[in-house]
């Protein structure tokens, strides 16, 4: 039933900052606690391994209502990733004991059935066909109360664009989301403040620690110790959450060292600890994104777009496979900087502010980048669209525009630099026709296939199995690990691959 998911109250007991080192042996350490790392826990402290994650974001929640909290405490360098190539792109990850499911809108979808079978054929491993994945898809949903979102707790927002699907006859709808307490306060990107959203911290942590499994946080990983080649575990260094002071030391020793600190984090951990070429070449290479660029519309009523369930709502044309339009929604300091340059147009932006509804289009890229690391240990991420990718941008635009405008808008404009606002979604398409890359306000917050599975050394780091192929004792698990882009919103799909794959592991002993 809707709101019956399991929701479990007390996050999961971590440890935080502390200035002596710390010296830890066990069975298996696991680099980040986000979707990956968290499954990888949870299957391996129930099989009875000694088990113990490290994660760089603080050890609990430091939510504020206010994007600078957000982006200092969750959000990985501070928020300022952003990918190089012929347009400049942001590029987000989460940070903290949760990793992105603490700031994500917690759409959960399964990966289509077309993608995962298209896996198998790669990969010549059928566990991750659709088929196979399917009773662990179910045991996630349910464990997390993955659900439609409701129309009580919905919002105007999501509302408005439901209704522009059905009036045009369109697939789409509510989005199932990993949310069984929403009470549809609208700020997810903040963190959730009832409890309601099924973050990692709140469910599958929560049974690795009541399995066993410790939780150091506040704690970088810079460096993999090899011996003998193979692979004995990982050190870093803990750092004060509010001041960045460095602290203690932190030293594990482990049997199986996993990396899960998602699709940038595992490979710019892997080219700062001197290890990609070890690894062989495709290490940060074959990088996904997902990326997006929004559409919005202004209405005669308010809508007050940050209220509602955040992200609640999409749709699907036939003619755009690998495109999902959903909500677009993002605090009103965001949305002003999309609508105006400061000075007196702002003023009036700021008067359509609760006027306006949105659709972000998002795209299954066939554009490719790379993750690297800069000496200083931040990201250096590349990224090249493909031309491909920016017409089924434009072309999921207008489809998105008609929506808005079939749902009640009266008037489109969309961050486009040199296109003007329009009432009719041929006019912006035809704007949108002479518009380059270079024009769009593009973002992405789904890295991913940066560190593959394949059976090619030379094409992947890691073997089906999440082992990696140059050293013994090193495994991936998290959404680095996929063998193409997803086309949908990843975080379930981690889930459960990290899940098969520690699943392996527990069988191998
Ligand atoms: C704003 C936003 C909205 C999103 N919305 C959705 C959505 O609605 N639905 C959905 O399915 N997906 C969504 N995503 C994407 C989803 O959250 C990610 O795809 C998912 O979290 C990836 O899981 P992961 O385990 O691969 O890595 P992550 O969740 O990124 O976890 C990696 C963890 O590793 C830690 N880490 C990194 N480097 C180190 C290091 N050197 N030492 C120690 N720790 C380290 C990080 O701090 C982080 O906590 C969203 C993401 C963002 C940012
Ligand atoms: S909309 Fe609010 S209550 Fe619902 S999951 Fe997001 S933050 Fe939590």
């Amino acid at each position: 039933m809707p709101g019956d998911g399991v929701l479990l109250a007390a996050p999961a007991a971590a440890e935080g900052y502390g200035e002596a080192d710390r010296d830890i042996v066990c069975d298996v350490v696991i680099v980040g606690t986000g979707p990956g790392g968290a499954s990888v826990a949870r299957v391996l402290s129930a099989a009875g391994a000694k088990v113990v994650l490290l994660e760089e974001g603080p050890p609990e929640s430091r939510f504020a209502r206010n994007q600078g909290d957000v982006m200092r405490y969750h959000m990985q360098e501070g928020g300022a990733m952003v990918a190089a190539g012929r347009a400049y792109m942001p590029i987000a990850s989460g940070r903290g004991v949760g990793g992105g499911t603490l700031v994500n809108s917690a759409m959960a979808w399964r990966a289509p059935d077309h993608v995962l079978n298209g896996w198998v054929e790669l990969l010549g491993d059928e566990r991750y066909g659709a088929k196979a994945l399917a009773p662990l898809y179910d045991q996630l949903t349910e464990l997390l109360g993955v659900w439609p979102t409701r129309p009580e707790i919905s919002g105007k927002n999501n509302d408005l664009i439901v209704r522009g699907v059905r009036a045009l006859g369109l697939e789409g709808g509510y989005v199932p989301r990993a949310t069984p307490g929403c009470v549809g306060c609208g700020v997810c990107y903040f963190g959730c403040p009832s409890g309601g959203k099924a973050s990692m911290n709140l469910n599958l942590l929560v049974e690795a620690t009541r399995a066993g499994a410790r939780i150091v946080a506040d704690t970088k990983v810079d460096t993999v110790l090899v011996e003998g080649g193979r692979v004995v575990g990982v050190s870093g260094r803990m750092f004060h959450p509010d001041t960045r002071v460095p602290g203690g030391a932190v030293r594990v020793r482990a049997t199986r060292t996993v990396l899960a600190a998602g699709g940038i984090g595992t490979p710019r951990l892997l080219h700062h600890a001197g290890l990609a070429e070890r690894l062989g070449p495709a290490v940060g290479k074959g990088l996904h994104v997902h990326p997006g660029n929004a559409v919005l519309g202004i209405c005669d009523e308010p809508i007050e777009m940050w209220k509602g369930a955040t992200q609640g709502a999409y749709f699907h044309v036939d003619e755009l496979p690998g495109v999902l339009p959903h909500t677009f929604s993002a605090p009103p300091e965001v949305c002003l900087g999309m609508l105006a340059p400061p000075g007196p147009e702002m003023k009036k932006a700021i008067d359509v502010l609760p006027y306006l509804c949105g659709l972000i289009v998002m795209v299954s890229d066939k554009g490719e980048g790379t993750v690297g690391a800069h000496p200083d240990g931040r990201a250096d991420i590349r990224y090249e669209f493909s031309d491909e990718d920016v017409e089924r941008t434009k072309k999921g635009m207008y489809w998105a525009a008609k929506v808005l405008l079939a749902g009640g808008a009266h008037t489109l404009l969309a961050p486009v630099h040199g296109v003007e606002r329009t009432h009719t979604a041929e006019d912006l398409a035809d704007q949108l026709s002479r518009r380059t890359l270079e024009d769009f306000m593009l973002y992405a917050a789904h890295p991913m296939s940066s560190c593959r599975m394949g059976r090619d050394p030379v094409t992947s780091v890691v073997r089906p199995d999440g082992r990696a192929h140059t050293l013994e004792g090193l495994y991936i698990a998290d959404s680095s690990v996929f063998p193409t882009s997803l086309g949908v919103n990843p975080s379930l799909t981690t889930m459960a691959l990290a899940t098969a794959i520690a699943q392996g592991l527990a069988r191998t002993g």
